[in-house]
């Protein structure tokens, strides 16, 4: 079962009354933001689908919620699926065919599409052309289909995992960071608005601090905490009520996931706070290093507790802090 403070997508995660519907109401990501307000503008103004955009960035961070704003403020429809839903390229063609002139067609993790697939995106991508082959052997031959000219949105946690001609067809490419305890401390006091919740300042910056940087994880706490009020008859949400109900909850108090301590701990306990490689990290752990490397560290590298270097990951002397573990003496480098 996934923690409360997973970055991922869980099934509980009924969110859809809090999402922003409109760029005004996202907050945060403001280079982003203000990139993408003036591409669409200029789309519409020239009466012309959008360049294909590329969103890159840890899970949760709004990649989803902004692809569907931008279909909302372009005016045409949003049509969504992911990279390891869409198995062969029969699958993809559909969708394809089925879109709409200008209309956003959004692929959630592009880079597990398989590359049978992602052949026939390029083609689609560049000149607005399926090619397809139809029948086998001798009598197999190929076709053209024109498609409307559309948008593609993609998402994925890393630009590295996609493959290059893949990556070089993305005329926007928008990078989205963790947000700040402000930014958070914003879309949970428009969430607890939203949700006809009352919050006190203290209430909104507890929640904020505990959320991993991470918009999706502060609505699953505030949906959480509001469950806690509605039980003990509060009428606002306080420090105090936050504090307690994300303890009980086993919410670190800078809203790190188990997978963020067993991580932390195991470079403290076993090696020593490193340098440690990947590998052996990912080993020790029984998790796959892409997992590790898109949804554990990043978090963990913004936050100050782990370098990067050439000799492997490495512990600060924060890590240990935060762990309440002594650091380990270190002989000169
Ligand atoms: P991703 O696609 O990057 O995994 P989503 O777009 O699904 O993330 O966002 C996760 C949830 O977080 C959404 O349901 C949305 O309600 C919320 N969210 C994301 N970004 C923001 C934001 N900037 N302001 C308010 N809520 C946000």
């Amino acid at each position: 079962p996934r923690s409360l403070v997973t970055p991922q997508k869980r099934d509980d995660d009924t969110d859809a009354s809090i999402r922003p519907l409109t760029l005004a109401d996202f907050t945060g990501q403001e280079a982003a933001r203000a990139n993408l307000k003036v591409f669409i503008e200029a789309a519409k103004t020239r009466g012309d689908a959008l360049d294909h955009v590329l969103f890159v960035g840890p899970p949760g961070l709004g990649k989803t919620t902004l692809a569907q704003i931008m279909a909302r403020e372009l005016g045409v429809n949003f049509r969504s699926t992911s990279g390891p839903v869409i198995a062969k390229a029969g699958d993809l063609a559909a969708q394809l065919t089925n879109l709409e002139p200008r209309d956003v067609l959004f692929i959630d993790e592009i880079h597990r599409l398989n590359p049978a697939v992602e052949e026939i995106l390029y083609p689609a991508m560049e000149d607005f052309q399926l090619d397809l082959i139809i029948g086998e052997g001798p009598a197999a031959r190929s076709v053209k289909i024109d498609l409307a000219k559309f948008t593609l949105v993609g998402a994925t946690t890393r630009a590295g995992l996609l493959t290059t001609p893949l990556r070089d067809r993305f005329g926007i490419p928008v990078r989205l960071n963790f947000y700040t305890v402000e930014e958070l401390e914003l879309i949970v006091r428009r969430g607890a608005r939203v949700l006809g919740l009352g919050m006190t300042d203290g209430g909104a910056r507890e929640i904020a601090r505990r959320s991993r940087g991470t918009p999706r994880i502060a609505g699953r706490l505030l949906r959480r905490v509001r469950d806690f009020a509605i039980v003990e008859g509060a009428e606002q949400v306080t420090r105090e009520l936050a504090d307690r109900t994300l303890t009980l909850l086993e919410v670190d108090s800078i809203g790190l996931d188990v997978m963020d301590r067993r991580y932390l701990d195991m470079v403290a306990l076993n090696f020593g706070g490193g340098p440690v490689g990947i590998e052996t990290i990912a080993a020790a752990l029984s998790e796959p290093r892409d997992a590790i490397e898109d949804i554990i560290e990043p978090y963990l590298l913004q936050q100050g507790f782990l370098q990067r270097t050439p000799r492997g990951r490495l512990l600060t002397p924060h890590a240990f802090r935060h762990l309440g573990l002594a650091e380990p003496q270190r002989g000169p480098a």
